[in-house]
């Protein structure tokens, strides 16, 4: 049993059934007398787990059969030159929303032509830039649903005139998304569908095979669309973890009912951060993000930081020092995050308030 909430940005706190099992699955794969990491790959059991995991991710994301999942290693931050290797031919147009927005377009930058559509460096990341203008010459529009370490959020799949590809690792999952607006989504999954060390890939089958440049055969993602994630040996425990965390998304009621959860979280934390008087969030207010919660001390509190950080923690608070890009503090409240937690949390920030009175 968990001792402590977990707001940890990732890696992240998963649901207790999928820990569980995946111990079970270390000692005793299946009945084989063989662990989950001793197997090999190449058997119908192990087959069997990768068609689940496979088979979870249509069903949860309703992928239509356009698209095809793939799960990777290397983490979003070699999916950053996955999707330039991939789908960059004359020019590509970024949407800087954040660091990991950053580094995307970085990749693209070494590899051709890449233009920044908007960005809201000038306020610290804290809103999402509107009202831009999406070049129609590019080969596509790279965005970054959620921003992880400031707490903005697009949750509308956007309209674009050239295909959209999405950095969705820290909101996959949290709510339903219309896949067949997008030509690839993926991120890593160790923010809200599993342990670090998969990567997953949500690719437009026709969409592949279009730039002219020679792609190294690990980079290409028709090697892996082809060899159904197994071109080489898989990160097969991160994939079982997954698999398991994508089973009790399910046994939820699957992700719309997952974000009606999410949705709840949420507006409890921020309805608190807006009433307490000793803090403040930084987001701007309609681009808020459901994932991770980004606040600081009120102005005039500041002092009080340190004290609320040791405060929180030894009521079993963990995770909650904001990235030190931002300070202050951050509640990421992913999936596995109960409302219970998010309570505890609430219940913290009254008591801290009482004690400042
Ligand atoms: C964490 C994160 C990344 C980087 O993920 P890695 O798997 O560690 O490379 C990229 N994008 C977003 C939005 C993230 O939150």
């Amino acid at each position: 049993m968990k001792k402590v909430h977990i707001f940890n940005a990732g890696p992240c706190a998963l649901p207790q059934q999928a820990i569980d099992r995946a111990r079970e699955a270390l000692l005793d794969f299946k009945g084989t007398g063989m662990s989950v990491i001793e197997i090999s790959h190449r058997t119908k059991e192990w087959e069997s787990v990768m068609d689940e995991c496979r088979a979870l991710w249509k069903e949860l994301l309703d992928i239509p059969d356009t698209h095809e999942v793939v799960f990777l290693g290397g983490g979003a931050s070699l999916g950053f030159l996955y999707v330039a290797m991939n789908f960059l031919g004359k020019k590509a147009a970024y949407l800087e929303t954040g660091v990991w927005a950053k580094k995307a377009y970085k990749e693209a930058k070494g590899l051709g032509e890449a233009v920044s559509v908007a960005s809201s460096a000038d306020g610290n990341f804290c809103y999402i830039p509107k009202g831009y203008e999406i070049p129609a010459d590019a080969d596509y529009f790279h965005i970054t649903t959620n921003n992880t370490i400031y707490g903005t959020e697009i949750r509308e799949d956007l309209d674009s005139p050239v295909p959209l590809i999405a950095d969705m690792s820290s909101d996959i999952m949290s709510r339903p998304v219309d896949v067949s607006k997008y030509d690839l989504i993926y991120g890593g999954a160790q923010k809200n569908v599993g342990p670090a060390g998969v990567t997953f890939f949500i690719v437009r089958k026709d969409a592949l095979g279009k730039v002219g440049r020679y792609i190294p055969t690990m980079l290409d993602l028709r090697t892996h669309v082809d060899g159904g994630s197994m071109f080489n040996t898989p990160p097969v425990f991160a994939i079982y973890v997954m698999t398991e965390t994508l089973r009790w998304v399910k046994e939820q009621g699957g992700v719309a009912a997952i974000e009606q959860r999410n949705i709840r979280k949420a507006e409890t934390l921020y309805a608190e951060i807006d009433r307490n008087p000793l803090f403040v969030g930084t987001a701007a207010k309609e681009d808020r993000s459901r994932m991770n919660v980004c606040f600081v001390m009120a102005p005039g509190h500041e002092d009080l930081e340190a004290e609320f950080l040791s405060f929180s923690k030894s009521k079993g608070m963990v995770g909650l020092k904001g990235h030190r890009s931002v300070g202050g503090f951050r509640a990421s409240i992913y999936n596995a995050c109960s409302q219970e937690d998010v309570d505890a949390l609430v219940a913290v920030m009254k008591e801290f308030e009482q004690l400042h009175k």
